[in-house]
């Protein structure tokens, strides 16, 4: 059987490394639930069991994200690019106005294509010009008259920016794709209309997705949407109109436990997320212009770090030589290039330390 010793530091975007102890107990709990005498994986999504594992997970996933009554927080499947449809959808068609997009990097750009499918869609800001490095200043972000909403992606997972400071958008929806960054930080939920995210980052495995919606927004569906295209479906039957992605809420619920329970809550994992992220940002600077970090200063993510080397052969050998020092999963994405460094809130802080001494290392041989 496979012991810890054989797990390497996995840097990959998404899947994503998990939280040991999270494995470990489902690891444990896989041949039978305790007191339930069956897997995770072969029980009824309609059974006692599963209402417990459901009703916790949203229970605690609600309490980390802060939800109140303002707010209903629904589970569905179709990953993030789902969402790209179902917002359009549900808070576009048969409003007045556009739906703004501030379009910071490849992810924002998707969802404004599938936007454009359903209704208007305006673009706010494209941060294309300089190959998605920054976010726009307050001044460059041109919102239309009366959007119905305002789109932003908290952190681009492939160009590697993030927003430290949400824009203003006047009485604007604010609706936020925060698939990379979710649980990674602390978050004022009352400023978002809408927010979604895919959970194979920070909050579990590919198959479920998790929205807060604001319960007045719920209004703007028509009923002549698709039940399962529409938010409200997922409301009214509490997440479970069908079976649900039974082991990826598990999976959810135990990252939860394990945020509140082990970590402590979300401002110490963004101690910890903004601590590993400034080891990496450092050895960039400090190398005398060997690392080139994509992302402009003041907008880098704490979630990927995105740098370049002097040359593509550079760039071979490196991940060639870090993945012989057990480092996984650091290509940039093709659009890009580089390397990559997904720091999320399960990888250890002595992966970081590892990608360090091995930066220096190559450094010294190559540089
Ligand atoms: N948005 C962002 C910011 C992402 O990082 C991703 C996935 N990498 C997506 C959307 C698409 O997610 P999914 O594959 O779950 O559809």
């Amino acid at each position: 059987m496979a012991t810890v010793a054989d797990r390497l530091f996995n840097f990959s975007a998404g899947p994503a490394v998990l939280p040991l102890p999270v494995l470990e107990r489902a690891r444990e709990e896989l041949l039978s639930l305790p007191g339930v005498g069956m897997s995770v994986l072969e029980i009824s999504h309609r059974s006692k069991a599963f209402d417990e594992i459901l009703d916790r997970t949203l229970a605690d996933l609600g309490r980390l994200i802060g939800i109140g009554d303002d707010h209903e927080l629904i589970l569905l499947q179709g990953g993030a690019s789902l969402q790209f449809s179902m917002v359009p959808l549900n808070l576009l068609q048969g409003q007045s106005g556009a739906a703004d997009y501030i379009v910071t990097g490849t992810w924002g750009r998707g969802g404004l294509k599938e936007a454009r499918r359903i209704g208007s869609a305006h673009v706010a800001w494209d941060g294309e010009a300089t190959g998605y490095d920054r976010l726009p200043q307050a001044d460059e972000i041109k919102l239309s008259d009366h959007p119905a909403y305002v789109h932003i992606t908290s952190n681009e997972t492939i160009q590697g920016v993030q927003w430290q400071r949400l824009p203003a958008v006047a009485a604007a929806p604010l609706v936020c794709d925060t698939s990379s960054d979710f649980l990674s930080r602390p978050i004022d939920l009352s400023r978002f209309g809408l927010l979604y995210a895919c959970a194979q980052k920070n909050a579990g495995i590919a198959g479920v997705t998790a929205v807060a919606i604001r319960k007045d927004l719920l209004e703007r569906s028509a009923d002549s949407l698709p039940a399962m295209l529409d938010y409200r479906t997922f409301v009214a039957k509490g997440s479970r109109p069908n079976t649900p992605p039974v082991f990826a809420i598990y999976i959810l619920g135990l990252v939860c436990e394990w945020l509140l329970n082990e970590v402590g809550g979300l401002e110490q994992i963004a101690a910890q997320n903004a601590a590993k992220a400034a080891v990496l940002y450092d050895t960039l600077d400090a190398s005398g212009g060997f690392y080139r970090g994509h992302a402009a200063e003041a907008c880098r993510s704490t979630m990927n770090v995105t740098f370049r080397l002097p040359s593509a052969d550079l760039e071979q050998a490196f991940l060639a030589e870090a993945a012989g020092h057990g480092l996984s999963d650091l290509k940039g994405h093709r659009s890009v290039g580089g390397i990559r460094a997904s720091v999320y809130n399960a990888m250890p802080e002595a992966g970081v330390l590892a990608l360090r001494d091995f930066m220096h290392d190559f450094k010294n041989a190559r540089g």
